[in-house]
C-alpha cells in the first residue's frame, strides 16, 4: 500500500457510523471489487490498485462497525442476491 497516496487522500470517515452508512459501504465494496490484471488485482470500477480509495473507506466503515471478514463476505452475498 502506497501510504502517502493514503495520508493525502483518504475519505474521511463519518464520527458516527449509521445504518446508511453500512449499505453504503457494502455497495461501495462489491463495486469497487478487485479484478486481475498482469501487474496484479486493480478495481473494476476505477482501475486503480485494489483496494482503491472507496474500497478501503468501506472497509473501515464496516470493521467501525464491529462487523468481522465473515460477517462482511455474508452481507455482501445477500445484497448480490437482493439485486434485481
Ligand atoms: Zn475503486
Amino acid at each position: 500500500m502506497d501510504s502517502i497516496d493514503e495520508a493525502l487522500d483518504e475519505i474521511p470517515l463519518p464520527p458516527y457510523i449509521s445504518a446508511e452508512d453500512v449499505t453504503f459501504a457494502l455497495r461501495a465494496i462489491s463495486v469497487h471489487a478487485a479484478e486481475q490484471w498482469p501487474d496484479g488485482p486493480r478495481c473494476r470500477n476505477d482501475r486503480a490498485p485494489h483496494p482503491c480509495r472507496l474500497h478501503r473507506w468501506g472497509s473501515r466503515i464496516l470493521t467501525m462497525r464491529g462487523l468481522t471478514d465473515q460477517q462482511i463476505t455474508t452481507m455482501l452475498a445477500e445484497q448480490e442476491a437482493a439485486r434485481p
